[in-house]
C-alpha cells in the first residue's frame, strides 16, 4: 500500500526539524536505533488515526549549487509541490510573516496542492492571538502549534489527515505472486540503462491487466515463469531536458517507489561510490523492511586487479554498516556483464524477505544461542528470554517475550540477530525484533 507523503516546508529556523522529530519520534523508537540511519534523517513514517504517512523535512534536502537561502527554500517548496500529497507549511509566530514566507505562500497557492498552514512557536495564549495575521498569506486557517511544547499537534494532524483522505485513495495493489522492484540511486548511475537491459527483449510479454490500480508507467516483466513489476522511478526512462530537471526530485520519487516495492536495487556507480544521499534513501528502505540488493554498475569502467571485488565489497560494508545482509552484484549495463543474474537474485531476496520460520525451530536456535553466550545482566538481574515467535513477514519480524525488556542490550540483540541469520539466511532482508515483557 502506498503511504501518503506529507512534506514540511518553511524557511530556516521556524522549527521544521523540531516538528519533524516530534512527529517521527514515536515510530522511530520501535525500530532499532542504527548509527548513521537515524541521525540526520529526511524521512520518517508516522501515524495518526490509524493511517500511516511519510513525512519529509524538505529543509534537509540538499539543493546543489546554491548558498542563497531564498533560492533553496523556493526549490524545496517546488519539490514538495511536485511530489508531496499534502504540504505542511510552517511559519514562526514570533517573527510574523516575512518576505520569504509570502513568496513561498505565493508559490504554494498557485500549485493547487492541499496545504496546511501551521504557525509554530505559539507556546502560549499570547502568541496564539498573534497568529491571525497569517490569514494574510491566503492559505486558509492558520493552525497555532508549538513543536517544543507539543501543543496543537493533534488539531494540525487532523487537518492533514482530512486533506489526505480527500486526495489519496487507499490503494491496495497487493499481488502475492508478483515481485515489485524499485531501482534507486543518484542520477547517472545507470538506472535506466540497467532497466532497459533487463526489460529490453522481454517487452513483448508485457501484458496489460484490466482493472488493476497501478501507475501506468510501471513495467511488468516475466522471467523464467516469475512475474516482476518494475516500479517507475525518476531516471528510469530515456530523458529529455525536462526529465533532467526533474531528476533533482528523484529522491522523493524514489521514496514512494521504495514504499510500494518488495525489493530495492540500490544502484551505485562503481567509480563514484556511495554518497550521503544514497545512504539516506537506502536507510529508508532498510527501515521500511524491504529486500535490498546493492548493484555496483559500470564495473567495466573500474580499474581491476585480483581481489578488486572483495576489496570493493569490504569498503561498501564499511560505508553501509547497517546493510551487512545485502548481497552485492557487480554489473555493467553496457557490456551486459552479470545483468542476466539480477532476476534470480531479486527472486531469492524476495523469498528471504517473505520467509516464515516455525516457532519451535526459532526457539531452539535462540535457546542454543543463549547457552553459548548467556543473556546480559543488569543490577544483579539476568535477562530471561521465555519465548520467541515470528509475527510478520516482509520483513521477518520476531517478538521476544522476556522478563524485563530494559535488560536487553543492543549488542545482545545484534548477537541474536546474527544467530538467526546463521541459521536461516535472511539474506538481503532486514530483520525486526520486538522485545516485550511477559507478565
Ligand atoms: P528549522 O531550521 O526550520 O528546521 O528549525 P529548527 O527545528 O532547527 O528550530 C529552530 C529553533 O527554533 C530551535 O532553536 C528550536 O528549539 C526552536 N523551536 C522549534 N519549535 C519551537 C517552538 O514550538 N517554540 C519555541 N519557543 N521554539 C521552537
Ligand atoms: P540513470 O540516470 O541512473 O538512469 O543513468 P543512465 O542509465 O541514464 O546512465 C547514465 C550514463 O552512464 C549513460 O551515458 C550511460 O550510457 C552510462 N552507463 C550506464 N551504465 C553503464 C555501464 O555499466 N558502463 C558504462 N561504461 N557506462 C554506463
Amino acid at each position: 500500500m502506498s503511504k501518503p507523503i506529507v512534506a514540511i516546508v518553511g524557511r530556516p529556523n521556524v522549527g521544521k526539524s523540531t516538528l519533524f522529530n516530534v512527529l517521527a519520534n514515536e515510530r522511530i523508537s520501535i525500530v532499532e536505533d542504527i548509527p548513521g540511519v537515524t541521525r540526520d534523517r529526511l524521512y520518517a513514517t508516522s501515524e495518526w488515526l490509524d493511517r500511516e504517512f511519510v513525512i519529509i523535512d524538505t529543509g534537509g534536502i540538499e539543493i546543489a549549487n546554491t548558498d542563497k537561502i531564498a533560492v533553496s527554500i523556493r526549490e524545496q517548496a517546488q519539490i514538495a509541490i511536485r511530489e508531496a500529497d499534502v504540504i505542511l507549511f510552517v511559519c514562526d509566530a514570533r517573527t510574523g510573516i516575512t518576505d520569504e514566507d509570502a513568496e513561498v505562500a505565493k508559490l504554494l497557492r498557485k500549485s493547487k496542492k492541499p496545504i496546511i498552514l501551521a504557525v509554530n512557536k505559539a507556546d502560549s495564549f499570547k502568541q496564539e492571538m498573534e497568529i491571525f495575521e497569517f490569514y494574510n498569506l491566503g492559505l486558509g486557517e492558520p493552525i497555532p502549534i508549538s513543536a517544543t511544547n507539543h501543543l496543537g499537534l493533534g488539531d494540525m494532524l487532523d487537518s492533514v489527515m482530512d486533506k489526505v483522505q480527500q486526495t489519496v485513495p487507499q490503494l491496495n495493489d497487493e499481488d502475492e505472486d508478483e515481485i515489485k522492484v524499485a531501482l534507486i540511486g543518484r542520477p547517472n548511475v545507470g538506472k535506466s540503462s540497467i532497466f532497459n537491459a533487463l526489460v529490453g527483449e522481454e517487452r513483448s510479454i508485457v501484458s496489460d491487466q484490466a482493472g488493476t490500480t497501478r501507475d501506468a508507467i510501471d513495467t511488468p516483466v516475466v522471467k523464467d515463469g516469475q512475474r516482476y513489476l518494475f516500479i517507475d522511478t525518476a531516471g528510469m526512462r530515456r530523458k529529455g531536458k525536462i526529465e533532467e530537471l526533474i531528476e533533482k526530485y528523484s529522491i522523493v520519487r524514489s521514496l514512494r517507489a521504495v514504499d510500494r516495492s518488495d525489493v530495492v536495487l540500490m544502484v551505485i556507480d562503481a567509480v563514484d561510490g556511495v554518497t550521503e544521499q544514497d545512504k539516506k534513501i537506502v536507510g529508508y528502505a532498510h527501515e521500511a523492511g524491504k529486500g535490498i540488493i546493492l548493484v555496483v554498475n559500470k564495473w567495466d569502467l573500474y580499474k581491476k586487479d585480483t581481489g578488486s571485488t572483495l576489496r570493493y565489497t569490504e569498503e561498501l560494508r564499511k560505508e553501509l554498516v547497517f546493510l551487512q545482509y545485502a548481497p552485492v552484484v557487480y554489473v555493467s549495463a553496457v557490456t551486459m556483464q552479470r545483468i542476466h543474474r539480477l532476476p534470480e537474485v531479486i527472486k531469492y531476496v524476495a523469498e528471504q524477505n517473505a520467509m516464515r520460520i516455525s516457532t519451535s525451530v526459532i526457539n531452539q536456535i535462540i535457546e542454543d544461542a543463549c547457552a553459548i553466550n548467556p543473556p546480559p545482566t543488569d543490577k544483579g538481574r539476568q535477562l530471561k528470554i521465555y519465548f520467541v515467535t515470528q509475527v510478520k513477514i516482509k520483513p521477518p519480524t520476531f517478538v521476544l517475550f522476556v522478563n524485563n525488556p530494559e535488560i536487553m542490550h543492543f549488542s545482545y540483540q545484534r548477537y541474536l540477530e546474527n544467530k538467526l541469520r546463521e541459521a536461516f539466511g535472511f539474506e538481503g532482508t532486514p530483520i525486526q525484533m520486538i522485545i516485550r515483557a511477559k507478565n
